[in-house]
């Protein structure tokens, strides 16, 4: 019987760079299977003993760092740079996960406050067997990572689908961790199309999915998780926003929020995408923002589109913006595909498509209010909620515009800082998602509580 395989292109050369297989529905039945037997015994492992091969995993990729970038530089065409970044951070994570896990999870007295009864209780958080984690293409190492690690830290066996954009980096990250743990297949990668994550998501034996990805897929995921009362956890997409204050700091904000919007050419789900100004620093904001963007260039700066068909959204709604707002920087003649030049546009109303809907390139929106009250307000009128940005010297202040901004992260002087701290929990409300991964939260995503009393 013939395979189907699909290949993985460098999307700045239209080269190959790799063939793999479709795995369908049967190919992953037989890997959950291996799965649920090895999580068996990786569960039994012990804390102690998980956290030596996970930092033995963690050295094994500090070694291959060199290969493992090139790779996510050629199946996602992201500078070499910028690859080796996301995956010194999920490294990281990986640490961190190891080292926390025991002291999160492990088994602990709980006082049980009950008068007259001589009850002793314990509480302990039990790996929940095989999860399966669905990736993206944009961070093909960083984002899974903030699932697997964690799901593998907890005890569990993982069975991977990363992206079908990305399919060797997913590939590689499984076979390296065969060097550290050689015993079983505790963690596992599945290749294909949708159709293969479809299958994973189906399977009766996943304990947990971690899906990471857009809102669109994460409802058909969460439908056919349904069937088995599967629980998942849903990264999906955002639209950030990034608010000056009147006190802020304008030479940095102007930096951060042209890193935050145009590093990886835009295709990161924390992006900068809606920036509010206050009135009272709007035209000195502009001019700082506006004199920094006309050095960066796609191409150096940051890479190519990764999704061919992304080109079509940022396309559609640079021409939405650029029709009813006004152009700063770019305009529709900015998209060479697979590149996209920056495209900085104001006064775009708040319900066209360009600030409404995730646009995933090197593209901002910019818009004056009155205040901050006001900023606030515009930014919490999306139907996504991922991070955000504050810009503010007055740290009360910027504390109580973050603590109100309808995210789950927001970062205050700075922009997407919170993703490389371990210890934050990381995810999203409304369409962004929700469940989280990344700290003492995201171990217990991937952890049941098992609670008992016991009389003396
Ligand atoms: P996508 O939804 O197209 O695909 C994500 C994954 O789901 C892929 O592996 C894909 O093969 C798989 N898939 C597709 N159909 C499926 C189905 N029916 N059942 C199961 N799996 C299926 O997303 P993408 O284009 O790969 O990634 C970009 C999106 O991911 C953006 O919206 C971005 O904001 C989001 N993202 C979110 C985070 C986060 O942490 N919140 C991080 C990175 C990316």
């Amino acid at each position: 019987m013939t395979t189907l395989t699909f290949d993985s292109l460098n999307p700045a050369t239209g080269e190959v760079v790799g063939t793999h297989p479709r795995q369908g529905p049967d190919a992953v039945r037989e890997a959950v299977g291996r799965a649920a037997e090895a999580a068996a015994w990786w569960g039994g492992l012990g804390h102690p003993a998980r956290r030596q091969r996970l930092l033995d995993y963690k050295a094994v990729l500090t070694r291959h760092l060199r290969e493992l970038s090139r790779l996510v530089h050629e199946e996602t065409g992201k500078p070499v740079g910028d690859a080796t970044l996301e995956i010194v951070l999920a490294i990281t994570h990986l640490d961190w996960a190891a080292r926390h896990a025991r002291k999160v999870l492990g088994r602990r007295r709980v006082g049980t406050g009950m008068v007259g009864l001589n009850l002793a209780a314990t509480l302990e958080y039990l790996p929940l067997g095989v999860v399966g984690v669905i990736g993206p293409w944009n961070y093909p190492v960083f984002t899974p990572m903030g699932s697997i690690a964690y799901a593998l830290a907890a005890g569990n066996a993982v069975v991977f689908k990363p992206s079908e954009l990305t399919p060797g980096i997913g590939v590689r990250l499984a076979e390296l961790f065969a060097e550290s743990v050689p015993e079983q297949p505790v963690f596992q990668a599945v290749t294909g199309l949708g159709e293969t994550g479809a299958a994973l998501a189906a399977d009766p034996r996943i304990g947990k999915v971690a899906f990471t990805g857009s809102t669109a897929t994460a409802k058909r995921v969460m439908a056919a998780c349904a069937e088995n009362l599967t629980p998942i956890v849903a990264e999906c997409g955002g639209k950030d926003a990034f608010i000056v204050d009147a006190d802020a700091d304008l030479a940095r904000a102007a930096d951060a929020c042209l890193w935050g919007a145009m590093s990886n050419a835009g295709q990161t789900c924390v992006g900068v995408e809606r920036v509010y100004v206050v009135d009272a620093v709007y035209e000195s904001f502009m001019r700082e923002l506006s004199g920094r963007v006309t050095k960066v260039r796609a191409g150096e700066d940051y890479g190519p589109i990764t999704m061919p068909g992304q080109v079509d959204i940022i396309k559609r709604h640079i021409d939405d913006a650029t029709k009813s707002g006004k152009i700063v920087t770019g305009g529709p003649g900015s998209v060479r595909a697979p590149y996209v030049e920056p495209v900085i546009v104001e006064d775009v109303p708040e319900d066209s498509p360009a600030v409404r809907e995730e646009t995933f390139g090197p593209t901002i929106t910019v818009r004056r209010t009155r205040d901050a009250q006001e900023a606030l307000e515009l930014a919490n009128a999306s139907a996504y909620g991922l991070g955000g940005t504050v810009f503010s010297r007055n740290t009360r202040r910027a504390m109580e515009l973050a603590r109100r901004m309808r995210t789950g992260m927001t970062a205050i002087n700075s922009v997407i800082s919170f993703a490389g701290v371990p210890a934050l929990p990381f995810g999203g409300v409304g369409d962004s998602g929700f469940g989280r991964i990344h700290g003492a939260d995201g171990l217990r995503e991937f952890a049941r509580p098992k609670a008992i009393s016991r009389q003396r």
